[in-house]
């Protein structure tokens, strides 16, 4: 089974989150990771520095995080998987997209692209039960200058990745 580039599932987590307030055009600082995840600033601080490192996103002490265009392709798979699976899990389950959304974030790190691309032949949606973009697998880095053209992008207020992230 392959995983995305190197990270683990815990730093997977960080750059889904970091990538969601990108397309929502915000920045996310040190503390608002901790009180989104319900961790302590410390650890977080440690898994910034291990992302910068490995080049996904810029990070400097009290400074906002800046994801950059590696991250931002990375984090692109990973919601690709994250939303496809919530699309699949709305359906079997006829859930609610909270619900699919906390399935999928049970699973979504450990399932390969090859599974995924079956779903998504299944399911020919491009939005996800909450209604954000599934990125398209070419298409991960030309997703901002589609959403920086379409300035009233639907922010969808249930904001539930705060509590699955
Ligand atoms: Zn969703």
């Amino acid at each position: 089974m392959r995983k995305t580039a190197s990270l683990t599932e815990n730093e997977a987590r960080y750059l889904k989150l970091i990538y969601r307030a990108w397309e929502d055009s915000r920045q996310l600082g040190t503390t608002d990771i901790a009180r989104i995840l319900g961790v302590q600033p410390p650890s977080v601080t440690e898994v910034l520095q291990i992302l910068h490192s490995k080049g996904l996103l810029r990070y400097k002490r009290y400074k906002k995080i800046e994801i950059t265009k590696l991250g931002i392709k990375v984090a692109g798979k990973l919601l690709r998987r994250h939303r496809i699976l919530e699309v699949y899990f709305a359906d079997i389950l006829k859930c609610s997209p909270e619900e699919a959304c906390e399935e999928a974030s049970r699973v979504d790190f450990h399932f390969s692209d090859r599974a995924i691309d079956a779903l998504s032949r299944i399911y020919s949606t491009r939005t996800c039960p909450c209604g954000k973009h599934i990125p398209v697998r070419s298409q991960v880095l030309r997703e901002r200058e589609h959403t920086s053209s379409v300035p009233n992008r639907v922010v969808f207020s249930s904001e539930h990745q705060r509590r699955y992230p």
